[in-house]
């Protein structure tokens, strides 16, 4: 069956009233690779059905293709593909689903030929690694950095300071000696540019301790055993971060992406900060439970206490900084955070293989200075959805279960919303301003001109989803 061919049974484009064809008619199967709290909110949502088996789509897409005689398009350019999916049977058999959440591992294996349905949803982009790999992340911002300032003047180019100085190891490292003579005395920070968790990351002061590394990690151009090296990024160490309690935090927010082209974001209005279990101090830059506030670091300190942890929720990070600076400058601070949001999305939009079965939720790791300067640590595609105790597992469950929500394969909503439980729509082809107002997060009560921002305001998602669904049902009534 050729491309754009109508299929019985599914209406297709953007005209038609249920895009999302049978599925309104019955129960959406599932498919998750993951055994965490997204395992839990896909099996506790009702009318949904857990598809037996494991990640064999890949059987599937032949299987499919057996029945039809046709062979199974690439989704890459986004488009209806083909078929009439087994789905169509009422079988839920393996390979037969709606929605996956699958690991990036199976997407980058079985991305380029497989085909999916008009109404099928997955998680990642294929390329998803252009903004949560840490080199390419960095090379693509300094690529919009520049093309900016070519095109829109160097003021411009300001807004894109929210990155430390980072250079690419080995293939940069001529530069970053240069860069390094220029600054003597300042910290630098080592990170593997694929790894997480705070793994392989160090800090250094001299060039010499970074030789010796450079000596063990990259064997001769002679030795017969020599690996490719593993790339690494060196970043200016941020030497004057925001202290809490005399401890450094960084905060995780989440965003979700459900389109590239246009550019669709939602910014989800809980997180937390995740603290050092350690009272900060550049005295010792070789200790990690000082100077890395991962999690995963963090509760191997010895004096790590799993019951207090070592979170906050952003709501009272907000309200701690509003207490202390005042609303104004706790506004402006979280404005940088949209900031970060938007022109790092933008640096890899064109670059990014659209498809808009795909959607993807990143964990963005932002850093404060001393002077509320939000700095962009790190992206990741896959943020961790295991909970360290009852009231992150609230946190991620409702995250989840609200990106369900604004997925909404159930078609209950009339897709012009521009909140859904706890996310709010930041951006659709341009800045959303927000015209319900927050009283919380805009004392002065006036609602022109306000971003549709509120990482950090209450997060009230039960209630506002029972409004919004009544309304929802009586427009679509009407
Ligand atoms: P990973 O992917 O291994 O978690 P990150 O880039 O997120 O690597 O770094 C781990 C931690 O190290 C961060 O959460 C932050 O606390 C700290 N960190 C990383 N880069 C910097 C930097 N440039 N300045 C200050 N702290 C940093």
């Amino acid at each position: 069956m050729s491309k754009g061919t109508k299929v019985p049974g599914y209406m297709q484009g953007k005209g038609s009233r249920n895009p999302r064809g049978i599925i309104g008619d019955r129960e959406i199967r599932y498919k998750c690779s993951l055994q965490n709290t997204i395992l839990d909110v896909l099996r506790g949502r009702p009318g949904w059905q857990e598809v037996p088996g494991q990640n064999n789509v890949q059987q599937n897409v032949q299987t499919n293709a057996k029945q039809q005689g046709t062979t199974p398009q690439s989704s890459k350019s986004g488009q209806q593909t083909s078929g009439q999916p087994s789905s169509n049977t009422g079988k839920a058999g393996d390979g037969d689903w709606d929605f996956y959440w699958c690991d990036r591992e199976w997407l980058a294996q079985n991305y380029d030929t497989m085909f999916l349905y008009e109404h099928q949803k997955i998680l990642h982009f294929r390329n998803h690694y252009e903004l949560t790999r840490k080199n390419l992340m960095v090379k693509n911002l300094k690529r919009l950095k520049k093309q900016t300032e070519r095109e829109q003047g160097k003021a411009e180019g300001l807004s894109f300071e929210f990155f430390p100085t980072t250079y690419e190891l080995p293939s940069e490292y001529h530069i970053f000696v240069e860069e390094f003579k220029k600054n003597p005395g300042i910290i630098w920070i080592m990170k593997p540019a694929a790894r997480a968790q705070g793994r392989g990351i160090f800090l250094f002061r001299r060039l010499k301790d970074i030789t010796d590394w450079k000596k063990g990690e990259y064997q001769p151009l002679s030795d017969p055993n020599r690996e490719v090296p593993e790339t690494y990024v060196v970043q200016r160490y941020i030497e004057n971060p925001y202290l809490i309690g005399g401890r450094k935090f960084d905060v995780r927010v989440y965003v979700l992406v459900v389109s590239y082209n246009p550019l669709k974001v939602w910014l989800y209005r809980s997180g937390f900060a995740r603290f050092s279990n350690t009272r900060f101090s550049l005295d010792s830059i070789e200790d990690t439970y000082v100077h890395l506030t991962n999690v995963a670091v963090q509760k191997n300190a010895p004096d790590y206490d799993p019951d207090k942890g070592c979170k906050w929720s952003t709501q009272q990070l907000r309200k701690y900084l509003a207490a202390k600076h005042g609303v104004e400058a706790v506004k402006k601070a979280f404005k940088g955070i949209d900031n970060i949001i938007i022109k790092s999305l933008q640096s890899v939009q064109k670059i990014i293989i659209n498809d808009k079965h795909c959607f993807e939720m990143y964990g963005y790791d932002v850093l404060f200075d001393s002077d509320l300067k939000p700095w962009l640590i790190e992206i990741n595609a896959s943020p961790s959805l295991t909970a360290s105790g009852k009231e992150d597992y609230d946190l991620k469950f409702g995250l989840l279960n609200d990106l369900l929500n604004v997925l909404d394969l159930e078609n209950r909503l009339t897709g012009k919303e521009k909140r859904i439980g706890g996310w709010d729509l930041l951006w659709e082809d341009g800045p959303i301003l927000a015209d319900d107002g927050n009283m919380e997060c805009t004392p002065n009560g006036t609602t022109a001109s306000i971003p549709n921002s509120f990482l950090g305001c209450h997060n009230d998602r039960k209630r506002q989803l029972r409004e919004l669904y009544t309304a929802a049902q009586s427009i679509k009534k009407s």
